[in-house]
C-alpha cells in the first residue's frame, strides 16, 4: 500500500530526527563522557534503523546524508547546530539538550501516529514513542539529581508530568 505525500514526508522527517538525536548525543558524549548519552545514543541508532526499514518497505528515497551532524532538512540542520552548541556549554546543559530532543520527539511521534492510518507505521512510531518517554525520564532524572528541572517546550505540561512524574 502506498503512503500519502503527508505520510511519506512525516516518515522522512522522523528518520532524520532520529539521526539528529543520535548524532547530538554522540557529539555531546565526546565532550562530557556521560553514560546516559552513550546508552541513549545506542537506542537512537535502533530507532533510526527501524525507520530506515519503513523507508525501504514503502520504496521512498532516504534523505539521510553520510557523516555525523549533516542533514538534508535545513530546519533539522539548524536545530542540530544550535543544540550541540548549547550542550557543549556544560554537562548540565547537555542533559537539558537531551530532554529538549525527547520533548520534540514525543510531540512529533504523537502527531505522526495521529496522521497515519497505516497499522505498521502506527506500531513503529508507537514503539519509538515509548522509547522517547523512557529517554525523557532518564534525562529528567539526571537533571533532578543535580537539583535542576526541565520545563517542556513542545509537549503539554500535564502530559510531561504524566510521563516523568512530579
Ligand atoms: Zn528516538
Ligand atoms: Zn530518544
Amino acid at each position: 500500500m502506498a503512503l500519502s505525500v503527508e505520510e511519506a514526508d512525516t516518515l522522512l522527517w522522523m528518520r532524520e530526527e532520529e539521526k539528529l538525536a543520535h548524532d547530538v548525543y554522540l557529539a555531546l558524549d565526546a565532550q562530557w563522557d556521560l553514560l546516559v548519552l552513550q546508552r541513549i545514543a545506542v537506542s537512537e541508532q535502533r530507532h533510526f534503523d527501524a525507520l530506515g526499514g519503513k523507508i525501504d518497505r514503502y520504496a521512498l528515497a532516504d534523505p539521510v546524508l553520510p557523516g555525523a551532524g549533516v542533514f538534508s532538512d535545513l530546519e533539522l540542520q539548524a536545530l542540530y547546530d544550535e543544540l550541540v552548541a548549547s550542550g557543549l556549554e556544560s554537562s548540565a546543559q547537555a542533559l537539558m539538550v537531551g530532554a529538549t530532543i525527547e520533548d520534540l520527539d514525543i510531540l512529533d511521534l504523537q502527531q505522526a501516529i495521529d496522521a497515519t492510518d497505516q497499522p505498521d507505521l502506527q506500531r513503529t512510531y508507537g514503539h519509538l514513542l515509548e522509547g522517547s518517554k523512557n529517554h525523557l525520564r532518564a534525562f529528567v532524572r539526571e537533571l533532578r539529581a543535580l537539583g535542576l528541572d526541565y520545563e517542556p517546550q513542545y509537549i503539554d505540561p500535564l502530559f510531561f508530568d504524566a510521563i516523568v512524574g512530579l
